[in-house]
């Protein structure tokens, strides 16, 4: 095992849609947190994948006339696309339809808790619902409704498997309780902390082949029933990490030093997977970091509301690194957050163009030929290296802008431009160019072009000026 390594997850999306805003805002939490690893001297692995099984996929594909792998390799290449344009660092993308890949990870992982004699065959009537992939009692919908997703469940019997989830209440209640598997922020800590004292129930972990349309893992030894969709994809953050393929490399990197998820699917991470691993004997994730949702004008996002945002066009219109600091600066790391195109441009104007792109500018006119010593290294502070342990990007990224002011009331109050005299110039302006140079080392894990195209500017003993780097929206 490496000495410093970091194993960040994102979670695995259902890729029976195309992506939407709160993926990319997980996407870039994750990067950001893996870039700052790297910069810190870790060995990193960043996984994410595609939920492919389970009956939404199936009545998707159907919809679109379609099949399911059809629909599933259609929708991957948006994921793909939007990971690539957001420049994310993703090690691994692990395809639950992946029979060579995953495939053998999720039968072990099955026959480890069958072993062990936690599941069990039922026969079981509930409310499901196709968009949540589960069962619900009468007393938890609304009005007849799922809670999520608003439509009514259809009521299905059969006889699936169930995992014994009931067992590990008490040591899941411990782990949680001692932050041995800590949860962040607080608030979802008490959450899933209520949920898991409201008594655990053992959960089903098949379907029939028959509603699956043959379409998912076939349960080991049990040729009429399909691995539940959830199980095998919580199962990706193990598979994308060789579990089943590669022991070497599983042990290298298993476990996860942090999932990092929505807030609508802790109970699935901090609960069912938590039992899952603790039946089989396996080693647990250290941490997971929730986020909240994007609302849009204040709006729920949805297709029927007709105000989902594309973070592709998004990217096209404004770029990469503009998208990327929205979400990590405007959006709350741990809570809800807005997205509007007028705070968006208030937002990049205010921050990018006027605030960062200005003070670059600045700085290279009244250092132009002027010669420096080359840039000192730069230690992260102490708060820096808080915000970044607890995941909140928003506190990180306001630290550093709080330097970006400092200098700029620095040049304003020195006022470099009415100085003639050469060494009492330098004075001034050698330590604003190290500033400068510090504020781009710690931009590296948020906006990493940005960062490498200021580095480039500083970096000789003759500065150069450059075109401006957020130009601005008008
Ligand atoms: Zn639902």
């Amino acid at each position: 095992m490496p000495d410093k390594k970091f194993f960040i997850t994102a979670a695995i999306p259902y890729v029976n849609g195309r992506p939407h805003l709160g993926h990319a805002l997980e996407f870039v939490q994750c990067d950001a947190a893996a870039r700052f690893a790297k910069l810190k001297g870790f060995e990193t692995l960043l996984i994410s994948g595609s939920d492919e099984n389970g009956l939404k996929i199936v009545r998707a594909a159907q919809v679109q006339n379609l099949t399911p792998r059809q629909l599933a390799d259609k929708n991957t290449v948006f994921f793909r696309d939007l990971v690539q344009k957001l420049n994310i660092q993703i090690d691994v993308w692990r395809r639950g339809s992946d029979r060579k890949l995953h495939w053998p990870g999720t039968r072990k992982l099955w026959r480890l808790s069958m072993e062990k004699g936690d599941l069990y065959k039922k026969k079981y009537g509930g409310f499901y619902c196709v968009g949540c992939e589960d069962y619900y009692t009468k007393k938890q919908l609304q009005d007849g409704k799922c809670p999520e997703h608003l439509t009514p469940p259809e009521w299905v019997e059969e006889e699936n498997y169930f995992f014994k989830l009931s067992r590990f209440k008490s040591r899941i209640e411990k782990l949680i309780a001692s932050d041995e598997i800590k949860i962040i922020p607080r608030q979802r800590k008490n959450e899933i902390m209520a949920f898991i004292k409201s008594g655990l129930v053992d959960f089903s972990v098949s379907r029939s082949k028959d509603r699956a349309k043959n379409w998912g893992i076939p349960v080991p030894d049990d040729d009429s029933q399909v691995i539940y969709t959830w199980y095998d994809a919580l199962n990706i953050y193990q598979t994308a990490a060789g579990f089943g393929i590669d022991d070497t490399l599983w042990k290298k990197w298993w476990p996860a030093d942090v999932h990092v998820i929505g807030k609508g699917i802790l109970r699935f991470h901090a609960v069912y997977w938590i039992g899952m691993l603790l039946s089989a004997g396996l080693p647990l994730p250290k941490s997971i970091s929730v986020h909240g949702y994007i609302t849009v004008n204040q709006q729920k996002m949805g297709k029927s509301l007709g105000n989902v945002i594309d973070p592709l066009e998004v990217i096209d219109k404004y770029g990469s690194e503009s998208l990327r600091y929205y979400l990590l600066r405007e959006i709350p790391s741990h809570s809800d957050g807005d997205f509007s195109f007028s705070r968006f441009e208030q937002l990049y104007n205010a921050d990018l163009a006027n605030g960062l792109g200005n003070l670059i500018a600045r700085i290279t006119r009244l250092t132009e030929n002027v010669s420096f010593k080359p840039a000192d290294s730069f230690p992260f502070s102490t708060e820096f290296e808080k915000a970044m342990a607890n995941f909140a990007f928003d506190e990180a990224l306001s630290l550093i802008w709080n330097q970006i002011r400092f200098l700029d009331r620095f040049i304003n109050d020195k006022k470099p431009w009415t100085i003639k005299n050469k060494s009492e110039l330098k004075e001034i302006l050698e330590p604003a160019v190290n500033k400068i140079r510090e504020i781009a080392f710690y931009l590296q894990p948020f906006l990493p072009q940005t960062a490498e195209k200021i580095i480039g500017l500083f970096s000789g003993r003759k500065i150069k000026s450059a075109p401006p780097l957020y130009p601005r929206i008008r």
